[in-house]
């Protein structure tokens, strides 16, 4: 016998809140919506609170933060994108409610703050396919046998050309991404390989894993979704079709499974699996996000706003594709880190980074 849990989607008409939708609509014995906040696409998120019988909305950041303290709320689904989810994941640990978090940049931004507030098993559920991957991987695991974590790659659309094709390629060539369907700015992120950087600083939170112990290696397929190393030289996999509302559904139903109405892989016709090393001398994105969470401290919340400015231009063919990492380098090397003490100070460092981040762009003519 379940008890229905109620659930809170920000980011609602995005590609991971209509996905989570979706996840509710097969299960709606088992969650409820109580509550959707959209940025902008009001009327098609009317037309969802309709469907699902949800009294409370919101528009914009800051309008969602009511919607987490509202009566009956279980699980927030954080699909908000960019910086700007911070204070929701913040909030809704705050408040001792299960934080099912999409948005990875709160993590990268502010997992010094976020984590202590998550220790308790099934607090923060990771809404990404590596991370539900080595979520799982790890359940019934002791955590010190634990020697590396291995994050897998699709490498985007551009993998295996060099910088000098990467100085022509646009957003439009971007946006055709081979495997996962995703929206605009998670799409760019993994052209450059940015999202795999942003990815192995939210598993270093994630997983209380140091630096030298994660590990990204590409597989073209992404039928392998990540992989856990232990002391005895065995390595888990987890594997599964290329579909967003898996880790989704993952991460509602913890600590159950439920049914889902997706192809399961079929392995006689699966074909070959490849893994090759990233290249990161082509795609220098992934090198700054490590750099960045090596240095630590406000490090990550500086890089990660040169990123989403570099990256909105980038949407709006106002940069080129390489101006991306050459703008974060240069956030970065002008950023003097400090120890990560507020949400206040980050938000700080993010609008400081932005504002050096469009004087580069304007410097190079683009912006
Ligand atoms: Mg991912």
């Amino acid at each position: 016998m379940h008890s229905s849990k109620g659930i809170v989607v920000l980011g609602s008409t995005g590609s991971i809140g209509r996905q989570t939708l979706d996840v509710v609509s097969q299960h709606p014995d088992k969650l409820h919506v109580v509550g959707l906040a959209c940025g902008t696409r009001v009327a098609e998120m009317q037309r969802q609170a309709q469907r699902f019988g949800v009294a409370d909305t919101a528009v914009g950041a800051e309008d969602a933060l009511r919607l987490i303290d509202l009566d009956g709320v279980d699980i927030v689904v954080n699909a908000l994108v960019g910086s700007a989810g911070l204070r929701a994941s913040y909030k809704t640990l705050a408040a001792g409610k299960t934080l099912a978090l999409a948005n990875k940049e709160s993590l990268v931004v502010g997992g010094d703050l976020l984590m202590p507030l998550a220790q308790q098993p099934g607090r923060l559920m990771p809404i990404d396919s590596e991370h539900g991957a080595i979520y799982q991987c790890l359940l019934g695991e002791d955590a010190r046998e634990v020697t590396r974590l291995w994050v897998t790659a699709s490498g985007g659309p551009f993998r295996g050309m060099t910088a000098d094709q990467l100085a022509h390629v646009t957003a439009r060539d971007a946006l055709a991404h081979p495997t996962w369907n995703m929206g605009p700015k998670i799409t760019i992120d993994s052209s450059t390989l940015m999202n795999k950087g942003l990815e192995v600083i939210e598993a270093h939170h994630l997983f209380a894993m140091p630096y030298e112990r994660i590990a990204v290696v590409v597989q073209p397929q992404s039928a392998i979704h990540s992989m856990v190393e232990f002391a005895d030289g065995s390595v888990k996999a987890h594997l599964g079709t290329t579909d967003m509302r898996i880790p989704i559904q993952f991460a509602l139903s913890y600590p159950e499974r439920w049914d889902a109405p997706v192809q399961p892989l079929d392995f006689r016709t699966l074909g070959s699996l490849d893994f090759a090393a990233p290249d990161t001398d082509a795609f220098r994105c992934l090198a700054l996000a490590r750099e960045a969470g090596r240095t630590g401290g406000t490090m990550p919340a500086a890089m990660n706003a040169a990123n989403e400015v570099a990256v909105d231009a980038f949407l709006h063919d106002r940069c080129a594709f390489l101006d991306i990492p050459a703008c974060v380098a240069q956030v970065m090397e002008a950023h003097v880190p400090h120890a990560v003490e507020s949400i206040e100070q980050l938000e700080a460092v993010d609008a400081e980074a932005r504002r050096q981040a469009a004087l580069f762009l304007e410097g190079q003519g683009m912006a």
